[in-house]
């Protein structure tokens, strides 16, 4: 592996991480060099289909709920193999909810999934970057937006419509991207918050395939899919929606 790609291939991540306008820079111009310059760094990628991530998250989250997941890092050789690249076959849009770590859900190793976590599992424009950068560069052929059961930030949303709450420091922000969900949810029968996590998942589907150009020009060129779930906090499973 090249100095310079791994340079540029840190580089990036960095960006991704942290904001660094320095670095955020440097993804820009790369972003605009076009996809050759994507090609010669990131040469490495996953060889599954869309289908075949979504089985294989599917396969790995029945392994959970039997309680057979149990992945084990694999120590210093196999840590120090990832330093080299990373090639994960989904991106997962997922709550910040300790109990939904995807990794653990979809009995995932280390680099098999691009993970952005924020609580009620929205998507915001640092985080649409975030799925650019797995599905454009990294070559994840799927992005899973995972909701799940009893949602705090879905029920502070509910709460904020219903009973008119309001929240101290940022947290009514973190919360108000869900607000739209629980208005489409109020016409439904059954459980608001249970209703308005579904709706969530589906209106931030929606909002990714309609705000990011390179999103559905993926998708409409066959190179990725979207897909949405809800994670079952009682029972381990994850159920797909169509
Ligand atoms: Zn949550």
């Amino acid at each position: 592996m090249a100095m310079s790609g791994l340079l540029s291939r840190r580089n990036l991540l960095h960006a991704a991480a942290c904001g660094c306008a320095a670095a955020a820079a440097g993804v820009g111009a790369t972003l605009a060099g076009g996809s050759g310059a994507f090609a010669a760094t990131y040469a490495e990628k996953t060889t599954l289909t869309a289908t075949q991530a979504l089985d294989r998250l599917k396969a790995g989250n029945a392994a959970f709920v039997k309680g057979g997941a149990c992945v084990p890092v694999g120590g210093p050789e196999a840590i120090a193999r990832l330093a080299s690249g990373q090639a994960p076959f989904a991106v997962v849009v997922a709550c910040s909810d300790s109990r939904t770590p995807p990794e653990h859900l979809f009995d995932a190793r280390l680099g098999e999934l691009f993970v952005i976590r924020v609580a009620g599992n929205t998507v915001d424009d640092t985080a649409l970057g975030s799925i650019e950068y797995g599905v454009v560069v990294l070559g994840a052929p799927l992005v899973l937006v995972l909701g799940h059961s009893e949602c705090g930030a879905v029920a502070a949303a509910v709460s904020m419509v219903t009973e008119k709450a309001r929240f101290p420091g940022s947290i009514s922000t973190m919360v108000e991207p869900i607000l739209p969900a629980v208005l489409r949810a109020q016409g439904t029968t059954g459980d608001l918050v249970a209703n308005a996590v579904r709706e969530n998942v589906e209106l931030v589907l929606d909002h990714v395939g309609q705000a990011s150009v390179l999103i559905s020009d993926a998708v409409r060129a066959g190179k990725a899919r979207l897909a949405g779930g809800v994670y079952d906090l009682k029972t381990g499973e994850v159920g797909f929606l169509s």
